[in-house]
């Protein structure tokens, strides 16, 4: 298996990629600006800790993006999901032909979350504090948006990150899905909305519970802000989330989008774990 597709590669080896503005003196000032963090505070690599080189990415060393199980052509349509070598994009993996997930019609995800520089990667932005390791990863998952269609079209398209609750928020300082959101928007050139989702009551933590708890946990965890959900009445709701693991949080999401009225809904994710 090849562990960098080109469409991979580009994303985390172009240079040019930290800016996609078209306004020149937004890109100088960015430019000038990310220049004097580096001097300052130079990159390192996400997971092994080795310094990285002037123009690459600012998460991963060569060798570590490579070690990483990156979700390529091989993969499930509706939960983003990788699928064997060779299989290309399927309708329905063996999971999803068993419990599809609820509401949501396709999905994307750039790789997956086992160990290693993706675990590092994720747990990193996730917990470590490096929200700056959103705009690489940001960028791949706007990258293969575009790259494999998930969105028919590109109007009256809204992207909507997964809320963290008030106490949350204010522990972690960010709200990861929300600093992905903010890159893939910017890169695709889409509506960000922030306070359309709201997180409503705090859950037990995913990870400790069984797949059929975690759905029970977070029944009734969100709600959609009554006056702007009216604006968004016929548009695409692009979700987005740093992890999908069972679905259980994206498809609580989704319900919760389309008992408001919201009836097309795709999800994009970071990882798959
Ligand atoms: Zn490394
Ligand atoms: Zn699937």
């Amino acid at each position: 298996m090849a562990a960098l597709n080109p469409e991979i590669t580009a994303a985390l080896f172009d240079p040019a990629h930290t800016c996609r503005t078209t306004r020149p003196f937004a890109r100088f000032a960015w430019k000038f600006a990310d220049a004097a963090l580096d001097l300052f505070f130079p990159p390192h690599c996400a997971s092994c800790g080795n310094p990285l080189p002037e123009f690459i990415n600012k998460s991963l060393c060569l060798p570590c993006a490579i070690s990483v199980r990156w979700i390529g052509s091989d993969r499930c349509l509706r939960c983003g999901d990788s699928v064997g070598e060779g299989m290309g994009a399927v309708h329905a993996c063996v999971s999803c032909r068993a419990h599809p997930p609820r509401f949501v019609s396709a999905s994307l995800a750039v790789l997956r979350y086992e160990s290693g520089p993706a675990r590092d990667l994720v747990l990193g932005l996730k917990f470590g504090g490096k929200s700056h390791l959103a705009k690489t990863l940001g960028y791949i998952m706007a990258t293969r948006i575009a790259q494999t269609g998930l969105l028919a079209d590109y109007r009256d398209v809204v992207i909507v990150p997964a809320p963290l609750t008030r106490g949350a928020l204010f522990q972690r300082g960010y709200n990861q899905a929300e600093e992905l959101a903010r890159v893939v928007a910017s890169e695709l050139d889409l509506k960000l909305e922030t306070r359309l989702l709201k997180k409503i009551r705090k859950t037990m933590p995913q990870a400790m519970l069984t797949e059929k708890k975690r759905r029970e946990n977070l029944i009734g965890a969100f709600a959609c802000d009554a006056k702007r959900i009216k604006k968004y009445q016929g548009t695409t709701i692009l979700l987005i989330d740093d992890v999908i693991t069972t679905g259980s949080t994206i498809s609580e999401c989704a319900r919760t989008l389309h008992d408001a009225g919201i009836q097309t809904i795709v999800a994009a994710s970071c990882a798959r774990g």
